[in-house]
């Protein structure tokens, strides 16, 4: 004590009581210290305390020349008057990475005072467990290259305090350009990093809830891009995250939607956003998807729109039943509206056929009663043969009514659907001829009938019925609307495999736009008048024609005459 530099002395003695006082084992101060020469050298005294019942018995110390640091101090000194004074911790080492000063700001955060540390390098005391070592081994790299850098470490403090520095570190050159000293501002980073952390582990939590969630999400940048993609959308449309990410995300629906959905996103990137949107997708093998989808604005921290995102859910499967459903209403309605119509149709047409019918019937009833009357009433004054004039009338009259019912009931029947095409082998040429034969004897003066045959065969397969229906209807028609000494020709050919049956006569002939409604039911040509007939007989050969999967046609002109072509396929 008695070479200590007097002006320390006090300052000293004042620390050693102090860690006497406290019980402290450990003891260290800075001071000037009187050699032999006389000359003072700046030492670093440390000590260890021993004590005994509390009471210090002896202490155990080494002393270490600190002059040359000192000095350099001294001249530091100078450099960071201003560090001194500042907030944030600031400490300077020699070009070697020896702590040769640290400001009050820097005891504060680490609790280290300059004696204790000096000569020290900084990283020995300041590291820890958590320190993390790439880091320590880039700030190295760069004292070494002796170029200013910024870096973030965490760092411990003497009583364990672990918090995050961001250092930013100048080397300083002397007028030589030698490397003196770095300086290293130190800030206490530890909140933001802590915030950081937060804002990191909740935007991982965000992804992992993206990521795991059972509904397809998927982002979308300012531009169009893909850059977020869940594993439910990759399942569902079989695209991996590597194969959509960065690619336009329209491209991945049917082309026609397209347009109208850019107007969706356009809608999103101005704030507004847009639910339950049915979209058709293409997934990786091409097939449809349909996905309900919802888009709505992504914002960053600053509440700025920088993308968009979209929550989907797979609908292919309710989209298809739905389109069947309505397909299904669709279908049912219209097969309804068609049987309804065709019930009208055939209410109207049933109330008509009544009218007409009962109208039909009165003639020839009131005929029939005339008769019978004037026999009844005149029966002596009436010659045999004027009675058996009226009885061949009544005949003839019951005969027309019998024809009339037949024909309604043919009617009805087909109507209702009762008639069914029975095909039996036929001899045509014989069948059709015998058919000439009956109709030529029962017209009154056995008109002439020409019949021509000219198929290749002569057996088909047809429903002799039907078949007969036609030819007759179509003979009595010619022969009744003709003039009696005109011949009729019936002609039966092959065409293109089917059989034409053409039936000429040179009689009154049709009205060009009456030959449409002739084949209707009780449609008569305004012609017709002066000849007996029901309007009946086309109108079943039709249903005839059209029973055996054959056609009618009619060409006419006003009296010159009419020929009917039916052709039917046979076999
Ligand atoms: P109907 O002969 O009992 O009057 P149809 O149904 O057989 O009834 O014929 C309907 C109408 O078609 C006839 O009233 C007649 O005006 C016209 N018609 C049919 N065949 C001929 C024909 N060969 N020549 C002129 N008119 C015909």
């Amino acid at each position: 004590m008695e070479r200590e530099n007097p002006s320390d002395y006090d300052r000293v003695n004042n620390e050693i009581d102090e860690v006497f006082a406290s019980k402290a084992a450990n003891w260290s101060s800075l001071f000037q210290y009187r050699c032999a020469d006389g000359t003072y050298k700046h030492v670093l005294d440390r000590a260890y305390v021993i004590y005994d019942n509390d009471k210090p018995v002896r202490m155990i110390g080494a002393m270490q020349d600190i002059t040359e640091n000192v000095r350099a101090s001294k001249e530091i000194e100078k450099l960071s008057l201003v560090a001194s004074h500042t907030q944030n911790s600031v400490l300077i080492t020699d070009p070697g990475g020896n702590l040769v000063w640290l400001n009050e700001a820097f005891t504060r955060l680490t609790e280290y005072a300059l004696q204790e540390v000096i000569g020290r390098k900084p990283g020995s005391f300041l590291q820890g467990e958590e320190t993390d070592s790439a880091t320590v081994a880039r700030i190295s790299g760069k004292l070494k290259k002796r170029e200013a850098f910024s870096d973030e470490i965490i760092n411990y403090s003497k009583s364990g305090k672990k918090y995050w520095i961001k250092m930013d570190v100048s080397p300083v050159f002397d007028a030589k350009g030698e490397l003196t000293y770095f300086i290293s501002v130190q800030n206490d980073v530890s909140q933001q990093k802590e915030f950081e952390n937060q804002l990191t582990n909740i935007a991982r939590e965000l992804t992992n809830l993206i990521q795991n969630a059972t509904v397809p999400i998927w982002g979308i940048d300012r531009n169009g891009y893909i850059n977020e993609w869940n594993k439910a959308a990759a399942q569902l449309l079989g695209y991996s995250k590597n194969d959509v990410l960065g690619q336009k995300w329209i491209n991945f629906l049917e082309p026609h939607i397209q347009k109208s959905v850019d107007e969706v996103l356009q809608k999103a990137y101005r704030g507004e956003p847009t639910s339950n949107r049915e979209l058709p997708f293409l997934n990786k093998e091409g097939k449809r998807q349909i996905l309900l989808i919802s888009v709505s604005p992504r914002m960053n921290v600053d509440q700025n729109i920088n993308g968009i995102i979209c929550v989907g859910q797979d609908v292919t499967e309710v989209f298809a039943y739905r389109q069947g459903l309505e397909k299904m209403v669709e279908d049912r309605t219209r097969e309804l509206n068609e049987a309804l119509q065709k019930e009208k149709v055939l209410v109207e047409m049933k109330s008509k056929f009544v009218s007409i019918a009962s109208h039909e019937f009165r003639t020839p009833l009131s005929t029939i009663s005339f008769a019978a009357e004037s026999i009844r009433n005149y029966f002596h004054q009436l010659s045999a043969a004027e009675i058996q004039r009226k009885l061949i009338k009544i005949e003839d009259q019951a005969s027309h009514m019998t024809n009339l019912l037949e024909d309604i009931l043919t009617i009805g029947k087909s109507e209702a659907g009762k008639i069914k095409v029975k095909r039996v082998s036929l001899d045509l040429e014989e069948f059709i001829g015998s058919l000439v034969e009956e109709v030529r004897s029962a017209s009154k003066d056995k008109r002439e009938v020409v019949f021509n045959f000219s198929c290749k065969g002569k057996m088909v397969n047809a429903d002799d019925k039907l078949l007969r229906n036609v030819v007759v209807n179509l003979l009595t028609n010619a022969l009744k609307f003709s003039p009696l000494a005109a011949p009729v020709i019936i002609s039966v050919s092959d065409h293109k495999g089917n059989i034409l049956i053409e039936v000429t006569d040179t009689g009154i002939g049709i009205d060009h736009d009456e030959l449409e409604s002739i084949f209707e039911p009780f449609q008569r040509a305004s012609n017709a008048s002066a000849v007996q007939g029901t309007g009946l007989g086309l109108s079943i050969l039709k249903k005839a024609v059209e029973l055996m999967n054959g056609s009618i046609h009619v060409e006419s002109i006003v009296n010159k005459g009419s020929t009917f072509r039916v052709e039917i396929p046979m076999r």
